[in-house]
């Protein structure tokens, strides 16, 4: 009885011990198994890194993530699926292991929720675990597909880049039913960041070889000059505008200066204004009038220059943009003559002359001066342009503008304010003397015979003068004082000139 409680007993724990060891056993299996799994892992994320640093295309890397995955375990087949770009679709990246037929089938998948494990995963956001395609109302519409592909289970996961956003799906498939274990979620989950990576690196890539281009685009097609140079003046970059006017390509442009391609002159207040922006900091705005050394021609530019910093702080270049603005001036300027000029004799107008009066009688108030101001009308007018025509008139206008200049000096003025009413300022006159003298002056030459278009043509004028201070201490009352004596000068026969005096009466016409 002892015996064969002994021999239990030590059958009873030889069974034991032999369980205990098949258990260790196993658990060493498992053990080495997952560590050469991670070993495997690492491995594949190593290698992808590298790939992704040596520059390796989009294709090539998904491809080397899946069949690291496909390598640790076997049992998996994996895709790498992408959003296309308007999220709309899922595009094939890698499924080297899944056939053909299938991948062709699942091309440009319309994501949604059922539409499949990734068709619903790209349009949720969320991981979709189908443990079996076959039963799984996911995949229902697909049930011959998987047959055909002997596929039973599709686990999908979406790859998200850090700001969120969609980039693809990653998705195992087991050719049985299979539910993931708690490993097998991390897997998916590494792996879809792995994803993510290479991914991200391929949209950054793809929006600065777009944001690149979008720039060179603007820089080589804008039509103002643009260009870097550093903080010796030296040109580091010319568009394509520059180097047209520079007539050069980019070498010989690089690394040279104004001096280079400007008169000295130029070059050197090209240089002053760069050094406010090098040295000083500033932003500077300016308009330049700069000869093109190729045409000769003057041209003004409308010139911006800012500094460009390093990170720190310090300045190493500057950046230029110049916009050729001489047709702009050209207009301003010519408007601005308009605004001013009488259109026919090219005598100012009332309103420049204005100006002029003001600050000449301003001037003769400080300086306790004279100045003379005279008004003219022609005579009998009208019938000249009866007889002739308006176009012969109007020679005879440009022609009496002439006359007028030539009696008068360089400092005084003479405008045409109306039809055939001209007024003259004499800004500097000692006495009314002066003034009448140069009204005669205006008769006699108005007095000669003019030929225009063939004929000849007789005018003569009636002139009014005003003096400051003595006839109107004001503009207001020097043209009324004027204007009043110009009409006596009609009254008294025409072809006179009439200084204004005191008690000299309106006449109402
Ligand atoms: P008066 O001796 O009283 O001054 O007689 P007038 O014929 O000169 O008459 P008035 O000065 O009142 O009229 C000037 C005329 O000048 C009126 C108009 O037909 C003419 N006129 C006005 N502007 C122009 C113009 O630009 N060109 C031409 N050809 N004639 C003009
Ligand atoms: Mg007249």
């Amino acid at each position: 009885m002892v015996v064969f409680s002994l021999l239990l007993i030590g059958a009873i724990a030889a069974a034991a011990a032999s369980f205990y060891i098949i258990r260790i056993k196993r658990k060493l299996a498992r053990d080495i198994a997952r560590r050469k799994q991670s070993e495997q892992r690492e491995q594949t994320r190593n290698r992808v890194l590298e790939m992704l640093a040596h520059g390796a295309s989009l294709a090539t890397i998904l491809e080397a993530i899946v069949l690291g995955v496909e390598q640790e375990r076997p049992d998996m087949l994996c895709s790498i699926m992408l959003l296309d770009s308007e999220g709309r679709h899922l595009l094939n990246g890698a499924a080297p292991s899944l056939p053909d037929f299938y991948n062709d089938t699942i091309e440009g998948f319309g994501i949604g929720i059922g539409a499949a494990s990734f068709g619903t995963t790209a349009f949720t956001g969320q991981r979709v675990i189908v443990e079996d395609v076959q039963t799984h109302p996911y995949w229902s519409p697909y049930k011959d597909l998987t047959s055909k592909a002997e596929l039973g289970a599709c686990w999908s996961e979406p790859i998200r880049s850090a700001s969120g956003k969609m980039l693809g799906i990653f998705s195992i498939y087991h050719r049985q039913p299979h539910r993931p274990t708690v490993e097998e979620i991390r897997l998916i989950e590494q792996t879809a960041n792995l994803a993510e990576i290479a991914l991200g690196r391929s949209h950054a890539d793809r929006a600065l070889k777009e944001s690149g281009k979008l720039l060179s685009d603007i820089l080589e097609n804008v039509t103002s000059y643009i260009y870097t140079k550093d903080t010796e003046g030296r040109y580091l970059f010319a568009n394509r505008l520059l180097r047209e006017r520079f007539d050069a390509p980019m070498e010989e442009i690089a690394g040279y200066d104004d001096y280079k391609f400007f008169d000295a002159d130029t070059a050197a207040n090209m240089r002053k204004d760069d050094l406010r922006v090098l040295q000083n900091g500033e932003t500077l705005q300016a308009e330049e009038t700069i000869p093109n050394m190729l045409t000769g021609v003057t041209q003004v530019f409308l010139t911006v220059k800012i500094p460009l910093r390093h990170e720190d702080g310090t300045i190493y270049a500057l950046c230029g943009i110049s916009t050729d603005i001489t047709e702009r001036k050209d207009i301003e300027e010519h408007m601005q003559h308009m605004a001013q000029y009488d259109a026919l004799t090219h005598l100012p107008n009332r309103a420049l002359f204005e100006d002029r009066l003001q600050q000449a009688i301003a001037s003769a108030q400080r300086n306790k001066a004279r100045l003379a101001l005279m008004f003219i009308d022609l005579d009998k007018f009208k019938p000249v342009n009866d007889t002739y025509g308006h176009g012969v008139g109007d020679l005879l206008l440009k022609d009496v503008a002439l006359r007028i200049q030539d009696c008068l000096r360089d400092s005084d003025t003479a405008a045409r304010i109306g039809g055939d009413e001209f007024v003259i300022l004499l800004p500097a006159i000692e006495s009314q003397k002066d003034a009448s003298k140069v009204g005669e002056k205006i008769l006699d030459a108005l007095n000669l015979p003019f030929a225009l278009a063939g004929h000849t043509l007789e005018i003569s004028g009636s002139i009014g003068v005003a003096v400051f201070p003595e006839h109107g201490k004001d503009e207001k009352l020097l043209v009324k004082s004027a204007d009043i004596a110009m009409y006596h000068a009609k009254k008294n026969g025409r072809n006179n000139v009439k200084m204004h005096q005191k008690g000299l009466q309106a006449i109402s016409e």
